[in-house]
């Protein structure tokens, strides 16, 4: 029980890794706020958490909107009474954002810097206040590795400010005792649908790896390394952004197929072992 008794608010906690997140603090008694748009899918997340006799309530808001997240936190507030770990995962990326291309360059800027860039600020300049109030307080947003490739357009703009945020917000927090940091996750398994936009292509196949271990991520180590930011054994660690990708950006992929010309383990191997 890491997270006895603390208060996690997630953004995006209903779905996806938002929804790992949640699972993984309640699990560790943590009193977990989900906050997201679609309330029913919000409350099915609860009632899951509620069953397993962990502690979890919903709170509808839209994160784009500043009004909505100061009323949102407001409420949780009312029914927590603190705020200790705050996780900005709510986002909108390139498939779900229902981006029009006959929309004005500022309209598709807003939708995704709205719930990206502005959701993660609004709740970060509202809820630190509150954050500063307890011990070993922190912030933890959700970037991603969209941020180093120009073929995710607005979506990778609108992380890196997310990034930007995240060391902008670790300087002024840091007189406050509350650390900031973010986790930027690579391919990320959310749903079958996701997949299949993911993998682009109708056989179902990926054309290349999506990482190094040749899979996708899941939820759970997402929020196992949300899990290890939030906790004492980062207390050292401050305006970072951590890459969890299975060894995605390492790779120079244009390049993968020179390994098979010059040969696995060419640097690594060892000619006193065989055993590889
Ligand atoms: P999705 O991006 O599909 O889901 C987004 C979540 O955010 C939902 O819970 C949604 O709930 C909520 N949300 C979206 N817009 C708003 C809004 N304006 N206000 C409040 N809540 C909102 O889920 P993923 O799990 O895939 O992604 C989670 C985060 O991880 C996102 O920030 C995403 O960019 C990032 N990421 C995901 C990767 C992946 O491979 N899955 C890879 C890299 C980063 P609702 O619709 O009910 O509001």
């Amino acid at each position: 029980m890491k997270f006895k008794n603390k208060v996690l608010l997630v953004t995006g906690g209903n779905f996806g890794i938002g929804r790992g997140i949640a699972h993984k603090f309640a699990a560790e008694g943590t009193h977990v706020a989900i906050v997201a748009r679609n309330e029913n899918r919000s409350k099915e997340v609860v009632t899951e958490l509620v069953e397993q006799g962990l502690s979890a309530k919903s709170f509808q808001a839209d994160v784009s909107n500043e009004d909505s997240v100061i009323n949102m936190i407001d409420e949780v507030l009312e029914n927590f009474g603190q705020i200790d770990i705050l996780v900005n995962n709510a986002g909108v990326g390139s498939s779900r954002s229902k981006i029009d291309r006959k929309d004005k360059p500022g309209k598709r800027w807003e939708i995704f810097r709205g719930t990206n860039l502005d959701g993660t600020y609004f709740l970060s300049a509202h809820s630190l206040p509150h954050l500063s109030k307890q011990n070993n307080s922190t912030i933890i947003n959700i970037s991603s590795t969209a941020t180093f490739h120009g073929n995710w357009g607005l979506y990778g703009a609108a992380k890196a400010g997310v990034e930007g945020m995240t060391r902008s917000f670790a300087a002024e927090a840091a007189p406050y005792g509350v650390r900031v940091n973010a986790i930027s996750p690579g391919w990320i398994e959310t749903s079958s649908e996701q997949t299949a936009v993911a993998q682009g292509n109708s056989d179902g196949q990926w054309d290349m790896p999506p990482s190094l271990l040749n899979r996708m991520g899941t939820p759970e180590e997402i929020a196992n390394t949300a899990a290890f930011l939030a906790s004492s054994e980062s207390s050292f660690i401050t305006g970072q952004t951590l890459i969890v990708d299975g060894g995605l950006m390492i790779m120079d992929y244009p390049s993968i197929s020179s390994l098979e010309v010059v040969g696995h383990r060419v640097f690594s191997h060892s000619d006193r072992y065989e055993t590889l």
